[in-house]
């Protein structure tokens, strides 16, 4: 087994372990490879060793690498920036967002999905920390936005992201997670329909899977340390 299949191997072994130790169903949460700065070639090999869902944050990257793993039957998720004039490629590219954070982005992701393809799936992303630098939004606007989103037939909305202070305790990592939990609940109570929280990393799977992840985004832990 080369190094990457046993990291990859490890991790699912650690989903496995982390959602028993919490009660939860492991096949409830996905692992989605967070593949940036990757060379295809890992990709594939990735790939051969059953995983099927990959997630790019550098849209220019990703549109280099999406061509040459074509013959390979992958499920591409964007969590980078979203940037105005570049929606076209994420709307024809990809199967999911998890970093939708306005109105304006969603109209044009909207727009421009190709009608051959079925709706976009889209995670909102929220800044629960109040970082400056950070995408997201604050949770106030969370449920303005869905309705909003109620109107774009090709995006189908699908749940929430975020993620903690890169330094947090784990206390807080929990923190973090089980807020975005519960305003899951809150606009489900409201009458959406949202089955999926993007919610851990490498450094903070644990916490998340335990407040209710469904779908993890790990890169360190199956890929190795990026440059
Ligand atoms: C890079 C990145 C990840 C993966 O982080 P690791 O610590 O390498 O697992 C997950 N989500 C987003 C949005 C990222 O940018």
């Amino acid at each position: 087994m080369s190094k990457l299949q046993e990291r990859l191997s490890q991790v699912q072994a650690q989903i496995r372990r982390f959602a028993l130790s919490c009660d939860r169903d492991p096949t409830s949460v996905r692992l989605i490879a967070v593949s940036k700065t990757r060379p295809a070639r890992e990709i594939r090999e990735a790939w051969a060793a059953g995983q099927k869902a990959f997630a790019e944050n550098y849209l220019q990257d990703a549109l280099e690498k999406i061509p040459e793993l074509i013959d390979c039957d992958i499920e591409w998720h964007f969590i980078g920036r979203i940037q105005s004039n570049k929606t076209r490629p994420i709307a024809e590219n990809f199967s999911w967002v998890h970093t939708l954070s306005s109105f304006k982005h969603a109209r044009r992701l909207n727009d421009q999905r190709p009608p051959n393809l079925p709706p976009l799936n889209i995670c909102v992303q929220l800044n629960l920390t109040g970082e400056q630098s950070k995408s997201g939004i604050p949770e106030e606007e969370l449920g303005p936005l869905l309705e909003k989103l109620q109107d774009l037939p090709h995006l189908q909305l699908r749940g929430l992201m975020t993620m903690p202070q890169a330094a947090a305790s784990v206390n807080r990592q929990h923190q973090v997670f089980a807020r975005l939990r519960q305003l899951l609940d809150e606009m489900n109570r409201q009458g959406h329909a949202l089955d999926s929280l993007s919610m851990g990393m490498s450094g903070d799977m644990q916490a998340a899977i335990c407040e209710g992840a469904t779908m993890v985004r790990i890169g360190t832990a199956i890929f190795g340390p990026r440059k």
